[in-house]
């Protein structure tokens, strides 16, 4: 028996860890498009502003592949999985053959109607390529637009301002950080980000990218009329599953390729995990691509176990962001935005804009589902906690909880007994 994965990311590692734990010996195939092993995507701005180098991109040692016993196939792209032949193809026509297959094939960019986006100077920022790109072009940027003003818009924006270009970010909806943050927290942000120097548009769309005669890159027009002056448009809208594989395979996809708690995709020896995959989501009790890495990870970790045939259920999705912007730390954690009319939520909030700080708890009966912090994020795994394990919060722990005095002790005892004392009974 063969294991093949389609794509190199952290939930092909994640597949790897899981299909060894149980399988120390049967090949894997791993099969990347990129022409490098895995590396941390999140990792990426960091490279573009020029704070980490290229080596600290990679996730594994070098001696990682083959000391697990894997076949790295790199800069191969797969165009076709047939499930009657149980084999893949390549570009160049090889023929792979498999009998459990992972496909892991993560996200594509997002792209914009825009016109003239196709030229030079029009970078997406979703690969290390896009980074290396930049970079190499970075000494000769003035100024960039950045299209997208959700958290991987807002990171490119700040590593090219960080390289000293002059920056702008582009945000169709009314506010940046529309989804992970609320408005008070996108607007603290937001302050933040301008007081930097960047300019920010929100409740604007890119119409058109303008060249002047010779094809060099003007700006970019607004659907306002507005005009910003740019060397460099930047399109960081965010990723849609790659999910083309597996349609033209007939499995079933939806926002991403549909799978059950054991990451199968229904079809025999086939499983998906990662960005690609929709999977169930704890918070919202439905399936949903949740494109983020530590889901990615664990979700290519339940599909290797379940590949190496250890039948064993993925915990679940849940969404979560954590990221720093110009020094100011932040993390969103679940369902932060729930409609305001809806009476099952009850939100409470903490504001003190001199400090910079913000917290927002949200509850949903007597659990809570989501929470916001900005500026003093010290107990974000508390909080954390309370929603992965949907502890029950009374009265008096939601306005412990609320009042930012979240503790160990609130844990139900049985929970606390377990995670402190491991042998008690
Ligand atoms: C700039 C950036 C910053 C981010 N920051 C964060 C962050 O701070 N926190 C966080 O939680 N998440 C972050 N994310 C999201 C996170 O990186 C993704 O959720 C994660 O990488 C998904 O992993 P994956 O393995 O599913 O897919 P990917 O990492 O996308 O890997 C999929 C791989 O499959 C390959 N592939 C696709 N199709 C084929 C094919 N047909 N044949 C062969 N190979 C193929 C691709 O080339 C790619 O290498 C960020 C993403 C980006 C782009």
């Amino acid at each position: 028996m063969a294991y093949v994965i389609i794509g190199n990311g952290i939930a092909s590692l994640g597949a790897i860890d899981g299909i060894r734990k149980y399988d120390r010996k049967t090949p894997i195939t791993v099969i990347g498009a990129e022409n490098t092993a895995a590396y941390g995507k999140p990792l990426t701005s960091y490279l573009l502003a020029g704070r980490i180098s290229p080596e600290r991109l990679s996730m594994r040692p070098d001696d990682y592949y083959k000391g697990k016993n894997v076949n790295l196939k790199l800069a191969t792209y797969i165009v076709k999985v047939d499930l009657e032949s149980r084999e893949l193809q390549t570009s160049e026509g090889e023929r792979i053959p498999f009998e459990k297959l992972l496909l892991a094939t993560g996200g594509k960019p997002y792209v914009p109607q825009i016109k003239g986006l196709v030229g030079d100077d029009v970078y997406n920022f979703t690969a290390a390529k896009d980074a290396y790109r930049l970079i190499e072009s970075v000494k000769d940027l003035k100024r960039a637009v950045v299209i997208g003003g959700g958290l991987i818009g807002i990171k490119a924006a700040e590593s090219l301002y960080n390289r000293g270009v002059e920056v702008a970010v582009v945000e169709t909806r009314e506010r940046i950080l529309p989804l992970a943050y609320d408005e008070d927290a996108a607007g603290l942000i937001s302050r933040r980000v301008e007081e930097a120097g960047m300019l920010v548009r929100c409740g604007v769309s890119g119409k058109e990218i303008v060249r002047d005669k010779q094809g060099r890159l003007r700006g970019i027009l607004l659907d306002d009329k507005s005009f910003l002056e740019a060397d460099a448009i930047v399109i960081a809208i965010g990723v849609v599953s790659n999910t083309e594989l597996a349609e033209q395979a007939g499995i079933e996809v939806d926002k991403g390729v549909v799978v059950d708690d054991n990451m199968f995709t229904g079809k025999e020896g086939v499983y998906a995990a990662g960005d690609v995959a929709q999977a169930r989501d704890v918070i919202f009790d439905k399936d949903k691509v949740v494109p983020i890495w530590s889901n990615a990870y664990t979700q290519g970790y339940y599909a290797g176990r379940n590949m190496a045939g250890n039948k064993s259920a993925y915990p679940g999705t849940m969404s979560m962001s954590s990221i720093s912007f110009f020094g100011m730390p932040t993390i969103s954690v679940g369902e932060v935005n729930p409609a305001p009319d809806n009476s099952e939520y009850e939100i409470y909030t903490f504001f003190d804009e001199r400090k910079h700080s913000y917290r927002k708890l949200v509850f949903k009966k007597d659990r809570l589902v989501g929470y916001v912090l900005v500026g003093d994020i010290d107990f974000a795994g508390m909080y954390t906690s309370f929603i992965k394990f949907k502890f029950k919060v009374d009265a008096d722990a939601r306005k412990r909880l609320s009042e930012g005095e979240p503790d160990v002790l609130m844990w139900p005892d049985e929970f606390f007994n377990k995670a402190w004392n491991p042998e008690s009974k």
